[in-house]
């Protein structure tokens, strides 16, 4: 498991990824990158089976929204094992970041 790095802001700590020039909460510019835990829970996930071009033969592929430990919420590439279903409420990891974002496992 790979430790994902998000961006905090130095005055409401806040957690973001990907960055922002500026906090969205407060407003503050300072912000700066943290390492979190990489292990998260399966929120929401959707199989794309058409998607747009610039991701043509990818398909199908599966995209999540997922909620890592520290409360940051991240939308992700999600690798389903084959003959395995993903389950809303399951646990995750982070595998890495790949060209189209960052991508998680199943646990
Ligand atoms: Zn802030």
């Amino acid at each position: 498991m790979a430790s994902f790095t998000a961006y905090q802001c130095d005055t409401c700590k806040r957690l973001f990824s990907p960055p922002h020039g500026f906090c969205g909460r407060c407003g503050a510019r300072s912000l700066r990158s943290v390492t979190l835990s990489g292990r998260g829970t399966l929120l929401s996930f959707t199989t794309i089976r058409v998607p747009p071009a610039r991701f043509k033969g990818q398909e199908p592929y599966d995209i999540a929204v997922i909620d890592l430990e520290e409360g940051l919420r991240v939308t992700a590439r999600l690798k389903v094992p084959v003959r395995r279903e993903a389950t809303i409420g399951e646990g995750v990891v982070f595998e890495g970041l790949v060209e189209e974002g960052p991508l998680f496992r199943l646990v």
